[in-house]
């Protein structure tokens, strides 16, 4: 007589959960700040601007060119690293012609202690050429054309139009793109979506300044990992609600 085989008992496929344990708890995530009224965020730049009434951009630059190549030799990389590079690369090559002459492997000398080097070396040399052939070896005062360069980004563009011509744009870095959030003044999903509020929010002519406030705040005061509330001078007008207690 044929022997039957009991089929084994079904288990659901889709269980992610040992049989007999209970599903891990979810953390439940922070809620996020709200946003700041619009007389807060003058208040908060305000107070920033106070405490640092003439601010400038931390990159050692002679004119546009040389802001530019350092912009563009700053992704991923300390601007003190970037200085310690430029010092000798500018002085060998302190204009396009001298930077093309120089050569991708003659740039990539000086740069080698930055991240990313291989390719910023190719993309300065290049963009280098292109300033040549199509902008009189000057950088142009101009998004698109700063836009269609080699290596340049919004963000580069936004630092270049900024510092060199005096635009009153917003360079969205990792340290604005945090403050928006975190404080409420300027929250937004995307980089360009903190830019477009920020320039929608702050007050037009504190605007071309904004961007180095705000950015030396991210670095020395509210930084990533743990902002430095206690001595924040913009605490008031802030709306983070975990302010960190002074230390002690
Ligand atoms: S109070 Fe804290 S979170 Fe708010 S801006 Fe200052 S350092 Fe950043």
């Amino acid at each position: 007589m044929p022997m039957s085989i009991a089929p084994k008992p079904h288990r659901p496929t889709d269980l992610k959960q040992p049989v007999g344990k209970k599903p891990a708890a979810t953390k439940p995530r922070a809620a996020k700040t709200p946003a700041m009224n619009l007389a807060e965020v003058r208040a908060f730049i305000t107070a920033l601007a106070g405490a640092n009434p003439a601010p400038r951009t931390e990159l050692d630059y002679q004119n546009p060119y040389t802001l530019l190549v350092a912009v563009v030799l700053s992704a991923q990389a300390t601007d003190v690293g970037v200085n310690r590079a430029t010092k000798t690369l500018f002085a060998e090559a302190p204009d396009p012609a001298s930077m093309v002459a120089l050569g991708v492997d003659g740039v990539a000398r000086h740069i080698r202690t930055i991240g990313l080097w291989q390719g910023k070396a190719r993309n300065v040399v290049e963009l280098s050429r292109q300033l040549l052939e199509r902008h009189g070896g000057q950088v142009p005062h101009d998004r698109d054309a700063l836009e269609a360069l080699p290596g340049v980004g919004r963000k580069t563009a936004n630092v270049v139009l900024n510092v060199a011509f005096g635009e009153p744009t917003m360079a969205v870095d990792t340290h604005i793109f945090r403050i928006g959030n975190r404080t409420g003044l300027a929250p937004g999903k995307t980089p360009r979506a903190v830019e477009d509020a920020l320039v929608r929010r702050l007050p037009p002519e504190m605007l071309q300044d904004a961007h180095h406030w705000l950015i030396l705040h991210g670095r020395y005061v509210c930084k990533a990992r743990k902002p430095e509330c206690w001595r924040c001078v913009a605490a008031g007008p802030c709306r983070y609600r975990a302010k960190t207690p002074p230390p002690g």
